[in-house]
């Protein structure tokens, strides 16, 4: 499941991945109703496909924050009030399986790269309030050593820009991310990213700037994840994606003018690596109920060897 700020999304999935299930519901701020959350979910799914408790191998749960995947742990995790959370331990004795928590993130990046056909080096970009990505290589997820890598929001690119959350100017998310462009319109909203654009397609000077930077980060993050990883292929999801047709044309545009003006840039064929997920699409549910699948992605989907199915207790974060 993928437990965010303001709703979470479940699947319940088979072996090889295929979605047997899948539910909505909305998600309460705290600690205890996050675990009860995840808890009522996994119920909810399990009588859904008539799964006993026996039946469920593992949990994955993908949340916003910094997450001990190791300890099944998340820190800081602001959108669900939650400061500390041992997620696995907690919510583990309720459910009685294993549970497994990944970053929300990393978990769609797993997610969206289960859907392609090949096992192809691939980066999933997220575009939503901020900005992250995920780089899945050989079926796993690339933490790195610290669980950083693929933070892109947070390069900075323009070192008179906006000041960014993070304490940095310029960054990436600061052209891109949802909730900066709406601190940067300034006229509120639920929408203002749909603001922008609409505003944009009617003449207006600050919201054609706007919409030019979010096509400017983007492109950003696109050339920074292709040249930091060479993945062959960057899936944009995220928020922002329920806007792609308006998005995909300026981003694909951005691409094509950094080409422009670089033959070593060109020659990376940026815009024909890019692929926008379907808006809504459950990437990060179906990622997460993968991460307890030892090497998920090392078959195409529809074709597993279940034999590959086991699990380490000892050793829960065996990406
Ligand atoms: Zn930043």
């Amino acid at each position: 499941m993928d437990v965010g700020g303001t709703k979470t999304e479940g699947v319940a999935v088979d072996v090889d991945g295929t979605i047997l299930a899948r539910l909505r519901r909305p998600t309460e701020w705290g600690a205890d109703a996050v675990i009860a959350g995840i808890v009522e979910t996994t119920q909810a799914l399990a009588a859904e496909v008539g799964f006993t408790a026996a039946d469920i191998l593992s949990v994955g749960v993908g949340v916003p924050g910094l997450v001990d995947a190791a300890q099944g742990r998340v820190l800081h995790a602001v959108n669900l009030g939650v400061e500390s959370l041992d997620i696995a331990r907690l919510a583990g004795a309720e459910i009685g399986a294993p549970i497994f928590v990944e970053n929300d993130v990393k978990a769609a990046a797993l997610g969206a790269a289960s859907l392609r056909p090949d096992t192809a080096p691939m980066a999933y970009l997220n575009l939503g309030t901020g900005v992250a990505a995920g780089v899945v290589t050989g079926g796993r997820l690339w933490r790195g050593s610290r669980g950083i890598a693929g933070e892109v929001g947070h390069i900075p690119i323009e070192p008179n820009g906006r000041l960014c959350g993070c304490g940095q100017r310029g960054c990436i998310e600061t052209l891109c991310g949802g909730g900066a462009v709406g601190r940067a319109w300034g006229r509120g909203g639920d929408y203002p990213v749909l603001d922008v654009y609409d505003a944009a397609d009617a003449g207006d000077v600050e919201a054609r700037a706007l919409r030019a930077d979010i096509a400017r980060g983007a492109a950003a993050a696109v050339s920074v994840l292709v040249l930091t990883t060479d993945v062959e292929t960057v899936v944009i999801g995220g928020g922002l994606t329920a806007l792609a047709d308006r998005l995909e044309p300026d981003l694909r545009a951005a691409l094509r003018m950094n080409a422009a003006a670089s033959p070593f840039i060109a020659s990376l064929r940026l815009d024909e690596r890019i692929e926008l997920l379907a808006p809504g699409s459950p990437v990060a549910a179906l990622g997460a109920a993968l991460l307890g699948v030892e090497q998920p992605l090392s078959y195409p989907v529809g074709a597993a060897d279940t034999s590959a199915v086991t699990f380490d207790k000892e050793n829960p974060d065996h990406g």
